[in-house]
């Protein structure tokens, strides 16, 4: 088993453990047990190791945290945010948008982050087994103008990358597909999944790759993060960041904008910067549009335009990500 297996199946999936690992308050227990009884704690070991010891606030410990605010129901808040329940074609297969399909590769991620928009999602209806990854092929071969295929889930670098060979060996037999687009969180949480087989798959796949990744603190980038991020690059993969907009996380233009620049100097173009979907649970992650506005035309007053990300939101049945505007 390659040394990254190993390190995920070690992951702290008990909030005892994270609490006393990081020399927390047992008071939070009760809380991050309700929590968990929705939906599982997961942190690889490495990624708490950047976490300051003794902090409850601390930004990276905040997105994996479960914490009693989660069980709260909210009005607006569901299981089914962006409707992606409404957009699924075939098991496995979200089209959204014209020319780009998702392809969700597993349910399964490297990490739990507690704002995630498919907490809820069914995923064990739509595991890609091999028939069905047949089915999501045949499916994919008859959107119209298809020519760019997102490899997602959950997070496809959860799976090894044996299964993701298959996956694009599959895909090869779409003669429209130009580009091959990878959204992932693994590498920021272990960055030793970035191993040989991966950057070898990666070398050898018949498209031009565009690989997002999702750093929401600039505290992310670590000298492993980056060495791994270097190595991506090194195929030739162009390198692109989504952030999701966080209370409590990342909520501070000093710090968004030392997100742009500390991506840019690891080779990574910010790309989007969300407003938080709203799925049950999250709210107390919430940022108000009017407020995100704002931050974000503090980023521009101090970026140059190519580091300061699209500030978007996901409307259910809009024909793209829709730019925020703080009206409505
Ligand atoms: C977000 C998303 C995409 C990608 O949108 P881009 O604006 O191209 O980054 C594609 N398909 C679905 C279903 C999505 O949710
Ligand atoms: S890695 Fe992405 S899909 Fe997985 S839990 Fe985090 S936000 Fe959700």
């Amino acid at each position: 088993m390659e040394p990254w297996r190993r390190e995920l199946a070690a992951a702290v999936t008990d909030p005892a453990e994270l609490l006393e690992l990081l020399g927390l308050d047992p008071g939070l227990l009760p809380g991050a047990r309700a929590a968990t009884a929705h939906f599982g704690l997961k942190v690889p070991r490495s990624f708490i190791t950047r976490m300051r010891p003794g902090d409850p606030h601390d930004p990276l410990l905040r997105q994996v945290l479960p914490l009693g605010a989660e069980t709260l129901e909210t009005p607006g808040y569901g299981a089914d945010p962006v409707g992606d329940l409404a957009a699924l074609r075939a098991p496995g297969v979200l089209a959204k948008y014209r020319g780009r399909a998702l392809l969700m590769t597993t349910g399964g991620c490297a990490v739990n982050c507690r704002y995630c928009f498919r907490r809820e999602f069914p995923y064990d209806s739509g595991a890609l087994t091999p028939t069905r990854l047949s089915a999501a092929v045949a499916e994919l071969a008859a959107l119209p103008g298809l020519d760019e295929v997102i490899l997602s889930g959950g997070d496809p670098l959860a799976l090894p990358t044996a299964r993701l060979a298959r996956i694009t060996a599959a895909l090869a037999g779409l003669p429209g597909l130009r580009r091959l687009r990878l959204h992932t969180r693994t590498p920021v949480v272990l960055p030793a999944r970035v191993d040989e087989l991966l950057l070898g798959w990666l070398r050898g796949l018949p498209w031009p790759v565009a690989m997002v990744v999702h750093v929401n603190h600039p505290r992310e980038l670590s000298p492993e993060l980056r060495a791994a991020l270097a190595a991506l690059a090194g195929t030739g993969a162009r390198l692109l960041n989504q952030a999701v907009l966080l209370r409590g996380v990342n909520d501070d233009a000093e710090v968004l904008a030392e997100l742009s620049a500390a991506l840019f100097d690891a080779g990574v173009l910010p790309y989007y910067l969300h407003l938080l979907d709203r799925a049950r649970g999250t709210a107390h992650f919430e940022v108000p549009a009017a407020e995100a506005v704002a931050l974000h035309g503090e980023l521009a007053a101090r970026l140059p335009g190519y580091l300061v990300p699209r500030l978007v939101q996901e409307v259910e049945g809009a024909p793209a990500k829709l730019p925020v505007t703080g009206l409505g």
